[in-house]
């Protein structure tokens, strides 16, 4: 190598990157594509993204994972700059109700797991179960929740806890492990997709307004342009499906085929309704809600000046119009002018998300139901590992291969959590309950189910790819739906459980002060509005 290396590629058997990218699709997922490819690579790329005025975004998804919080950091974007525009509240948590029994709720918050003498805190409250939830026993977070607070002060100081993340951030999901941030957001997806355009377009992408009627294949059956019915061809070396649930790149033009979960998760339908809220009267909760129903599960999502929600559902065992019967009964009067949307969902995964010079990103590549919020998570993911993994003129095939396995891993761990909850839930009250407890599951789960049932998940028995989700995930959902019997583990006879004691003693501690000095969603959001 030589001092010129880094100007001369071939030098040093780099190959030049690719440089013109089409995105087709204006949703979140292409709006993320566009504005994190711009942050990431300045104008060395030139970007084109094209969306139709005619087929609308899904964009009802609005609670996220707390990993997003480096998507809004690489971009160089404050929680002032977007949230406000977004509608954005703070998420510490998703709230489990009913999947027990009717008026039984637990959290699954965003807080690593303790651990005394080498085991987790959650085997210790096995042992000692020192009162009925282990959620306020081994989590702060969860009195927090139950009490409405925010995860920051009046003047935006985060609260203090341990396993928080320094505010000196690294800035990808891969270079933050171990640590956790307290909380995610809520926002509105397509206030989000319509900031992240300005974003965007400001720092030079071209955006195109138009229906994409045919796509264009090279004598390699790799893609050469894509037809659009005012502007003509788009031609470009990389093509990023972000079309949703159609897949009009990937799974129509390049025929890859998709690989369906509804064998171990039948929900295949949602019906979605957007209520207006008080935000001087109602109180903000600082969590999504997941409330079990006869069919599936009705999401809450509180936002600035209305709630989302919406009742996802099997198909198979009622129709829409009972869904939706359902969903406006459980909103109650708030319901009475709205709309409702009804969205039919396809559950799985393109085979491969990344085929030839196209790579799906977004409802294209896959999802699986919004239980856990992982929609917005698979797409920041994906354009992390697009920029890891990103294409040289010699389209390596390699990298293709890479970042199909990290993609394919995320998606099907995040499947076997998934299913955890249905397996797990202790309801088994009519036809639908009963049949989550015999259906197949992904195979290597069922052999960690029955070691959780002798030890609780830790990382040597949760699925072994990153995935998104810790050990402790899978703690809070297995003791929450409370119809797997965990014993503890024996040596915890053998040990002293002075410390293990004086442990949730200090989250009871930690949980009062923070309950007493932190201020409410309400109060923070009302500052945060009025630009204090
Ligand atoms: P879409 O929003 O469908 O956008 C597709 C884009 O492609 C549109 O701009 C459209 O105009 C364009 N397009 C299509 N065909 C053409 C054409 N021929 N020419 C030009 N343009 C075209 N995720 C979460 O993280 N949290 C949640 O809580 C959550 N809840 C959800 C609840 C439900 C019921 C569903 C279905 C999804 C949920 N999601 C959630 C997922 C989340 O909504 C999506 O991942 C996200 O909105 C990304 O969608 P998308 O951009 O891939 O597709």
């Amino acid at each position: 190598t030589n001092g010129t290396a880094g100007h001369d590629p071939a030098a040093n058997g780099a190959a030049a990157a690719v440089r013109d990218v089409v995105i087709v699709g204006g949703g979140t997922a292409g709006w993320m594509t566009a504005a994190y490819l711009t942050a990431a690579f300045g104008n060395r790329v030139k970007i084109t993204l094209v969306e139709s005025a005619d087929v609308g975004t899904i964009g009802v998804g609005e609670a996220t994972f707390s990993d997003i919080r480096h998507f809004f950091e690489f971009l160089g974007l404050a929680e002032r700059d977007w949230m406000p525009a977004c509608n954005a509240t703070y998420k510490l948590a998703v709230r489990f109700e009913n999947w027990r029994e009717p008026g039984h709720h637990f959290y699954h918050p965003f807080e690593q797991l303790r651990s005394v003498k080498g085991f987790p805190l959650t085997d210790w409250w096995l042992r000692y179960p020192t009162s009925k939830r282990f959620d306020t026993d081994c989590f702060v977070m969860a009195s927090l929740i139950d009490a409405n607070r925010n995860p920051r002060y009046l003047d935006n100081r985060l609260l203090e806890q341990e396993f928080v993340e320094s505010d000196d951030l690294p800035n990808t999901i891969a270079e933050y492990q171990g640590a956790q941030f307290p909380y995610a957001y809520h926002f509105e997806a397509h206030l989000l997709a319509k900031y992240l355009t300005k974003y965007a377009t400001e720092r030079g992408v071209r955006h195109v307004v138009d229906n994409v009627v045919d796509v264009g294949l090279d004598e390699r059956g790799w893609l050469s342009h894509v037809t659009t019915a005012e502007h003509g061809r788009l031609t470009g070396d990389l093509f990023v499906d972000c079309t949703g649930f159609r897949g009009l790149l990937i799974n129509k033009a390049l025929a890859e085929p998709f690989v369906s979960y509804q064998d171990t998760l039948p929900n295949d339908s949602a019906v979605a309704l957007q209520v207006p809220m008080d935000m001087d009267k109602d109180p903000l909760r600082p969590c999504t809600t997941a409330t079990a129903q006869d069919a599936g599960w009705i999401w809450t999502i509180p936002l600035i000046s209305r709630i989302g929600t919406g009742y996802v559902y099997a198909s198979d065992y009622i129709d829409a119009e009972e869904a939706e019967r359902t969903l406006r009964e459980f909103v109650g009067p708030a319901a009475a002018d709205a709309s409702a949307n009804h969205i039919r969902m396809r559950i799985g995964r393109s085979r491969r998300s990344w085929v030839n010079n196209c790579v799906a990103i977004g409802l294209s590549s896959g999802f699986v139901e919004p239980l856990e919020s992982t929609g917005i998570f698979f797409i920041h993911y994906a354009i992390e590992q697009l920029v890891k993994y990103y294409p040289a003129a010699d389209w390596d095939q390699s990298l293709r291969d890479q970042y199909n396995g990290a993609v394919m891993n995320v998606m099907d761990g995040v499947r076997e959590f998934l299913v955890l909850h249905y397996r797990g839930a202790k309801r088994a009250d009519n036809q639908y309950w009963r049949d989550t407890k015999i259906r197949t599951v992904p195979d290597p789960l069922a052999e960690r189910l029955e070691q959780w049932e002798s030890k609780v998940p830790d990382a040597g028995t949760v699925y072994p790819r990153y995935h998104g989700l810790p050990p402790y995930s899978y703690n809070c959902i297995l003791l929450g739906t409370g119809g797997i019997d965990v014993r503890p583990s024996p040596a915890l006879d053998l040990i002293d459980e002075k410390d293990a004691l004086a442990e949730f003693q200090a989250v009871r501690d930690k949980a009062r002060h923070l309950v007493r000095t932190l201020p409410t969603q309400n109060e923070y959001f009302r500052r945060m509005r009025e630009g204090v």
